[in-house]
């Protein structure tokens, strides 16, 4: 907690009052142009990656940066879009997912979540990019993915997720009309390379 203390102090002493101006329209409103969709994992930071400031993107985050598909059932992610296209009238969406991401790696395998009952459930939500991928290549004597298939279901977890996120009625409306674009981004963290989904190629080509 020390280093977190230490850093609000730097950050009210000496960043906010080069900024100060900015902060002060901010309080008043945000104009966010990104709805940024990612994992909870530490060593993925929105803003870091993209060069962002405060007000420029709204993010979402959750283990695995999933979407679920919409139902009648409310839950933070459903709200945080209908809020973010409806109301901030946002026009893009990246969902965003990762290198090593520890979530695919428990998606990859859920038969050892039994004490983690509400992670299993949630990853319940890649179940069919882990079975896309399953279908491709041979599973070991356990029935679950060799390791080395990551990265794979991590991509194809990109690509589900960008389907669920169709499936949201705001989402789903303004595509309709051409006001809404999704983008579907995978951030190596080792390279510091994002790879973005080609619907055309149906591959991850370099950005
Ligand atoms: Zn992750």
């Amino acid at each position: 907690m020390d280093k977190l203390l230490e850093g609000l102090k730097k950050f009210q002493t000496l960043i906010y009052p080069l900024h100060q101006t900015r902060f002060e329209e901010l309080a008043e409103s945000q104009e966010p142009r990104v709805l940024f969709i990612t994992c909870s994992d530490s060593r993925v930071d929105p803003n870091l990656l993209t060069q962002t400031d405060p007000g420029e993107l709204f993010i979402c985050r959750n283990a695995g940066n999933i979407v679920p598909p919409h139902s009648n059932e409310t839950g933070g992610m459903t709200a945080s879009i209908e809020y973010a296209v409806s109301v901030l009238n946002i026009k893009n969406i990246i969902i965003c997912g990762h290198s090593n991401c520890g979530a695919m790696k428990a998606a990859m395998n859920t038969e050892e979540l039994n004490d983690l009952p509400h992670v299993k459930t949630w990853l319940g939500h890649c179940r069919a990019a882990v079975k896309s991928v399953e279908n491709q290549h041979d599973c070991n004597q356990h029935g679950t993915l060799d390791p080395a298939y990551l990265d794979e279901v991590t991509k194809q977890n990109i690509i589900l997720q960008m389907q669920h996120i169709k499936t949201h009625p705001a989402v789903f409306a303004k595509l309709a009309t051409n006001e809404l674009n999704i983008y579907g981004w995978v951030y190596d963290i080792k390279s510091g390379n994002v790879e973005y989904y080609d619907e055309a190629s149906h591959g991850f080509v370099k950005l």
